[in-house]
């Protein structure tokens, strides 16, 4: 790249989204400048991200380290901070390119910073636009911000799709891999551990969003997630089982004509578009081998079998406060699940009880979110310890 180099700031910076952000960024030195990264409770990850790239400012998000990051970075010029509100205020600094890679509606405070800032904000925080939703694509549009889609799907969505042409848009046809058990009876799903769950069998990623492709919860969020970022009817957004990750996602127009982005299950394709946007950087990803995969598969989702597509779909229409809560509501299980305290099965059992007991109104703010978000963790947790006694 000859331009000026883009000053960024990684949220989320130690792990899987983050971690390869970074890897394109070191391989491009002279293209980009780090202002803050954040992690977190991984001091040591983050200090020598910080250190390797000379960054203005290190921020953990577990105060009770802090200590131990400013001893970590004594001596290297890197400024130390902790704390979640540290966090916000280093999304608010002012940078051309904010990657937003924190798992979970943790992420939102400091995706709503950087958008308001206005700035661009590549997206990977799926749950963060799932909570707040449109609050999040009317503070975008409001203040002038720029959001770029990291997701796979979306990523592949955005190369495909003509914003001019929206009306001549038939359907957008998002992909899912099916997770580990994509051929599993349901039988077999309730006795699966979560060492078997975070098995993905084509992506490498970090444990909260394995687990949710597993349960095809991913898909669901991802649903979501799209409804949001392109102006499309959630009638005209389809789902199809492709178990080899190739093609990322596919648009169809009136003609007939089909637009999809391949590629090589590597995110640091859509990170690298993002990066780049609206020009093009060279990633170390391999070339796909046409020959060598030799054929590609497509079946139809089971409902029955993955019910968490059946939840997202009645979620997505439904909007308001439910999105909000289908997400909280399935971090806890989540998280529950990865402690072992419930079931695979439980974990999407969860979130219908959560979102048929909760009905509160339209979020009109970003605190509104949050209220939701906090009271339907409580109901999930609550649901869960039931169960365990
Ligand atoms: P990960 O668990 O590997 O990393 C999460 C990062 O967020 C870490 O740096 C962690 O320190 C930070 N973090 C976690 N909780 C935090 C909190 N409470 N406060 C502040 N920081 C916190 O997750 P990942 O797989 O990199 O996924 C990140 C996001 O990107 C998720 O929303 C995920 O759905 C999305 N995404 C990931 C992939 C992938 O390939 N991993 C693909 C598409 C989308
Ligand atoms: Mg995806």
């Amino acid at each position: 790249m000859t331009d000026a180099p883009k000053s960024v700031t990684i949220l989320g910076v130690t792990g899987s989204v983050g971690t390869s952000t970074l890897d394109l960024i070191e391989r491009n030195p002279e293209g980009f400048r780090v202002e803050a990264l954040t992690a977190n409770s991984d001091v040591e990850g983050l200090a020598k991200a910080a250190i390797r790239t000379r960054a203005q400012l290190a921020v953990i998000g577990d105060e009770s380290r802090f200590a131990a990051l400013q001893q970590a970075l004594s001596g290297s010029g890197v400024e130390a901070a902790a704390g979640a509100g540290a966090i916000a205020e280093a999304a608010a600094r002012s940078v051309d390119w904010t990657m937003a890679a924190i798992v979970g509606c943790a992420g939102l405070s400091p995706v709503m910073e950087a958008v308001r800032r206005g700035g661009t904000v590549a997206l990977a925080n799926k749950e963060a636009l799932v909570s707040a939703g449109s609050l999040m694509i009317e503070a975008v549009a409001a203040h002038d911000a720029t959001l770029l889609p990291v997701d796979s799907e979306h990523n592949a969505i955005f190369q495909c799709l003509d914003m001019a042409a929206l009306d001549k848009v038939r359907r957008i046809i998002l992909t899912a891999s099916g997770g580990p058990f994509r051929t599993a009876s349901r039988e077999a799903m309730a006795s699966v551990t979560p060492e078997q769950a975070v098995k993905h069998p084509n992506w490498s990623m970090g444990a909260k969003i394995s687990i949710d492709s597993a349960t095809m919860m991913n898909k669901g969020l991802e649903l979501i997630e799209a409804h949001h970022l392109f102006p499309i009817s959630e009638q005209r957004i389809e789902i199809i089982v492709h178990p080899q990750s190739v093609v990322h996602s596919m648009v169809e127009y009136v003609d007939g004509s089909v637009l999809a982005q391949l590629g090589t299950p590597d995110m640091r394709t859509p990170i690298a578009h993002s990066l780049a946007w609206p020009q093009r950087m060279d990633t170390p990803c391999e070339s796909l081998d046409f020959a060598k995969i030799s054929r590609l598969d497509f079946e139809q989702p089971d409902l029955d079998r993955f019910p968490a597509l059946r939840v997202a779909r009645e979620v997505v229409i439904a909007d308001g406060a439910k999105p909000a809560i289908f997400n909280a509501a399935n971090e806890i299980a989540v998280a529950a699940f990865l402690e072992r305290r419930i079931g695979f099965l439980d974990i999407v059992t969860v979130v219908e009880a959560v979102l048929h007991g909760y009905d509160p109104s339209v979020p009109a703010s970003l605190d509104d979110v949050f209220a939701i978000d906090r009271e339907a963790r409580l109901r999930a947790q609550e649901w869960i310890k039931a169960k365990a006694a």
